[in-house]
């Protein structure tokens, strides 16, 4: 009795935990900032930050079967096959079951994937809590990229095509997961032209 008592309470814990989980999906355009915000939010909530462009990115750079696979897709600028992703994105979330809560940067990309994430949450015991996208003007986008490029050497942040056809992918397949958590209440728009601290606090005064 007392055994099952003490089970039913461990659950119960892990699952209230699960609950007040704070799980962000950060959202905009490639270019928009996304990664340098991420970084200050992970610092501020102490939550994992997961980038599906750099497990990519790592994985290419180890020129394993996933990286070479999800090469072909990058260097045109293309989104990886939804299986792919889905599968890889699950597993980094899986090798971490300890965190308070995620923030995803650069993923859901699709509505598929949108799906997939919450279902694989729900599995869980927790949710997307909101999505916050970072507007910022095609014309901006395209000089912060290729700056970008410059400074890092980002194969895709160099060639002007390419950052247009990434662009493009956003708006024709990527840009509708914010109308589909917006229905579900939980998709905010922020400004994301202004300086990083003035960009950080618009985003934390939706979170807090
Ligand atoms: P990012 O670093 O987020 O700009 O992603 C760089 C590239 O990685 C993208 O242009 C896609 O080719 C690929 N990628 C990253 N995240 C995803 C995703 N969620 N779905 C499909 N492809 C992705």
């Amino acid at each position: 009795m007392f055994h099952w008592l003490r089970q039913f309470f461990r659950k119960f814990a892990l699952q209230m935990n699960k609950k007040s989980m704070i799980n962000i999906v950060l959202f905009g355009p490639p270019g928009s900032g996304k990664g340098t915000q991420a970084e200050l939010l992970v610092k501020k909530y102490n939550i994992l930050h997961i980038s599906t462009g750099d497990l990519f990115r790592y994985e290419m750079g180890n020129n394993t079967p996933l990286g070479l696979k999800a090469k072909e897709y990058m260097a045109k600028g293309e989104l990886v096959p939804d299986e792919v992703t889905i599968g890889m994105l699950k597993n980094k979330v899986n090798d971490n079951p300890d965190v308070t809560g995620i923030i995803f940067d650069g993923f859901p990309r699709t509505i598929r994937q949108a799906e997939a994430l919450d279902s694989f949450l729900a599995e869980k015991g927790t949710e997307v809590t909101n999505l916050i996208a970072l507007d910022v003007p095609e014309e901006e986008l395209v000089v912060r990229l290729l700056k970008r490029g410059e400074a890092s050497g980002r194969a895709d942040d160099k060639d002007e095509s390419i950052i247009r056809n990434r662009i493009h992918v956003y708006q024709s397949e990527t840009k509708q997961v914010f109308d589909y958590y917006d229905t579900k209440g939980k998709s905010s728009l922020i400004f994301g032209v202004g300086t990083i601290d003035e960009i950080f606090n618009r985003i934390t005064s939706v979170i807090d």
